[in-house]
This record gives structure tokens, sequence and C-alpha cells, in this order.
């Protein structure tokens, strides 16, 4: 299979540069909260790198209309597990949609800005890694996505 040792920041670093030209021109405060060690995980690196761009590609929608824009990418690990979070300062996700954001062609956006796939296809590209993506809404307010997937010790 195409599944190797990742580094999850080597992926961030991937999927920001993607969106590089937008967040230079916007004033969007970007929160890196990365442990210096490599957290590395077991994937395909270029699904996950696709994950991480659906949800920042999502909160960076979300942020079009906010006041002081921020966006939070942070790592964790423990023995076992690596925690990923993507999480914005945006409205958040309505109550009644947190159960349905997950299924496939759901979406609030206009046609043409969002085929609501993008959530179903992550949600199914993490459980294959034994893994799982999870959506809240922040205290503080907006929208958080954490993934959780087990750790490995990395390239051998
Ligand atoms: P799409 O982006 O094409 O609409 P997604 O599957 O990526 O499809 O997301 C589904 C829906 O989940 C979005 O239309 C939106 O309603 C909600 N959503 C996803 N991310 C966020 C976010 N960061 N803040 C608020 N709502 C969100
Ligand atoms: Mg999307």
């Amino acid at each position: 299979d195409t599944l190797t040792a990742v580094s999850v920041q080597s992926c961030f670093d991937y999927a920001l540069r993607l969106f590089q030209a937008r967040l230079n021109e916007g004033e969007i405060t970007i929160e890196r909260r990365w442990p210096e060690t490599t957290a590395w995980v077991r994937a395909d690196p270029v699904r996950l790198e696709q994950v991480l761009v659906n949800l920042i590609g999502n909160a960076l929608q979300a942020l079009a209309e906010s006041p002081s824009p921020c966006l939070t990418l942070a790592i964790e690990t423990t023995p076992e597990r690596v925690s990923i979070e993507v999480a914005d300062n945006g409205p958040g996700i309505p109550e009644d949609h947190l159960a349905r954001i997950f299924e496939p062609f759901f979406t609030t956006k206009s046609t043409g800005s969002g085929l609501g796939l993008g959530l179903s296809i992550s949600g199914r590209i993490i459980d294959d890694l034994g893994g799982r993506l999870e959506a809240r809404n922040a205290p503080g307010g907006g929208a958080r996505f954490t993934i959780t997937l087990p750790r490995d010790t990395g390239p051998d």
C-alpha cells in the first residue's frame, strides 16, 4: 500500500503553502501550536494533506466575514496518539448541523462554492487510517475540527 511514516508538521506546511497567496492578502492571524519534535503518523501523505487542505479551506471560508480572523493549527501528541486541530473564530456550526456536516452533499454554501463532499471524504480517509475526525464548536465561538490518529515511531 502507500502508507508511510508522515510528518504532520510537513503536511501542515504543504497546506499552508497552497493557501499562501490568499493568506498573505488577508489579515488572518495564524496561530501554530506545534511541538518541536516531529509528530509521525502512518498515512498516505497526499491524502492526509488533502484532509488538511479541506479543513483549512473550510476555515478560511468561515472567516471571510470575521472582524479579526484567526486560524489555529495545533498538534498534540501522547505516547499512543497524535491529535491534529484546525480551528477558526468564525461563526461556528449551528447545533442542528453538527450531526449532518459529514454527510455527502451536505452544504450550506451557494452552488459553485461548495459541493458538500469535503468533510465526508475527509472523514472516510481518517476512518480508513484507524482514526477519528470530530467537529465541535469552541466555547469562545468558532468551529474546531480534531483529527486523532495512532502515533507512529517515524521512518526506520
Ligand atoms: P462544503 O465546504 O463544500 O460546503 P464540506 O463537507 O467541506 O462541504 O462542509 C460541509 C458544511 O459544513 C459546510 O457547508 C458548512 O456548513 C459546515 N462547515 C464546515 N467547516 C466549517 C467551519 N469551519 N465553520 C463553519 N461551518 C463549517
Ligand atoms: Mg469544504
